[in-house]
């Protein structure tokens, strides 16, 4: 339902959370991060309210500067602290918040099935980090797993996607649900929602359908469906109440 992510000086404890509040307005079921903790992927999640999310950081505190956050309406799946996102990959390296319906994900946990792949959760957002930990086989990079996974994919989707072994990014993928990446200073955002992520980040640039990339504290990079890249030019936010 709400996805955040962020990279800059501030603590990723604080900005998730804010930008999660942010985002309850929407509604939800449940709320998780992931984070790179000292060069480990952590993900914390709860089912429930952001305030129970935030009761169970302190008894599990996470730190570090690059993260993404979700609040989940499911569809698919009961609300649950295992169905909430982010979900992870078979190796644990790779967590994705999703917002939206894949549509084909009975077809590919069953081909990721026979392949090995174990699934541990009723949603349909967990063929997203199996299916790029399987075209990373194939591929060697993520930049390339993107989109040969993406083309796979059938449905609605807008999903943040953190990958332990590239510690500086947060990749992103797109189609049919929406998503902005907001700049500000020395800090990089992605949102579902520019309220999330208002007044920090003061340019943006709203992804489109097919796009997908990856930024970093200070970088943006957005390619078309067939990896063109795109020329980028981000706009001021004006704030209109
Ligand atoms: N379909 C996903 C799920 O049920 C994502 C739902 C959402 O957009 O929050 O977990």
């Amino acid at each position: 339902c709400g996805i955040v992510g962020y990279s800059g000086d501030k603590s990723i404890h604080s900005v998730l959370l804010v930008g999660l509040i942010r985002l309850e307005y929407r509604g939800y079921d449940s709320a998780g991060i992931a984070a790179i903790d000292q060069g480990e992927l952590e993900i914390r999640k709860e089912k429930g309210k952001i305030k129970a999310l935030e009761d169970y950081l302190k008894l599990h505190p996470v730190n570090g500067h690059i993260g993404i956050g979700h609040t989940r309406w499911a569809t698919h799946g009961e609300p649950s602290r295992g169905n909430a996102h982010p979900h992870v990959d078979g190796s644990r390296k790779i967590a994705v918040v999703h917002n939206g319906i894949i549509e084909n994900y009975m077809h590919l946990r069953h081909e990721l099935t026979k392949k090995g792949h174990l699934f541990h959760t009723e949603t349909d957002t967990e063929v997203i980090p199996h299916l790029l930990e399987e075209e990373l086989k194939t591929h060697g990079t993520l930049e390339k797993a993107i989109p040969a996974a993406v083309a796979k994919l059938e449905g609605k989707f807008a999903c943040a996607i953190l990958y332990e072994k590239d510690p500086e990014r947060i990749y992103f993928i797109k189609d049919g649900s929406p998503l902005i990446y907001g700049k500000g200073k020395n800090e990089g955002f992605l949102a579902s929602d520019i309220m999330a992520i208002i007044p920090q980040a003061k340019e943006q640039c709203i992804i489109k359908d097919g796009q997908w990339g990856w930024m970093t504290r200070d970088e943006f990079h957005l390619f078309e469906k067939d990896g063109s890249p795109v020329d980028v030019h981000l706009e001021h936010i004006k704030l209109t109440v």
